[in-house]
């Protein structure tokens, strides 16, 4: 499952044994990709709007089930990310779903402090959208943004001071 080390009994989940199983049975058998990782979509509890989506390794969803606090993999930084270790923001677990083949995670949350869960500084990464008008087609490469957050809740600045953005080029 994940290549190097065999899995700690921890992060021991279920083998998938039939698609029956996986799709119709009540076993977790999650299905990591070739990285070792599946794709986690992240949901405010209350809103439903969508906050983040990220991934997660074999570690991370175990960390998730055990501590009901949101844990991810970060692949900018390669190591197990405690959603909010740094900044306070925890990402508390209301419900957890898993699709249909057991390869994406949906995670309903409650984030501590502000509330906010982008690392820039904005309650959902998601605060921007790319601007369709109605009456108009544009290329590609014309697309543009609008923001749809006006205001940041917490200055990264401030949380993070000069720790290396994530975000990579
Ligand atoms: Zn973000």
């Amino acid at each position: 499952m994940m290549g190097e080390a065999p899995p700690s009994a921890s992060t021991a989940f279920q083998p998938r044994v039939s698609i029956e199983q996986v799709e119709e049975g009540t076993d977790l058998a999650p299905r990591f990709d070739v990285r070792g990782l599946l794709t986690v979509v992240t949901t405010d509890a209350e809103s439903g709007d969508v906050m983040m989506v990220g991934v997660m390794n074999a570690e991370a969803l175990a960390r998730t089930i055990e501590t009901r606090e949101a844990h991810y993999w970060s692949r900018s930084r390669q190591c197990l990310w405690r959603k909010g270790a740094t900044s306070g923001l925890i990402q508390h677990v209301i419900e957890m779903r898993i699709d249909d083949d057991q390869d994406a995670v949906w995670l309903r949350v409650r984030t501590a402090g502000t509330g906010a869960n982008c690392h820039v500084g904005y309650r959902s990464c998601f605060y921007r959208r790319v601007d369709l008008p109605a009456d108009e087609v544009i290329s590609a490469s014309a697309a543009e943004l609008v923001f749809c957050e006006t205001h940041k809740t917490f200055d990264p600045v401030a949380v993070y001071g000069d720790v290396p953005n994530p975000t990579q080029l």
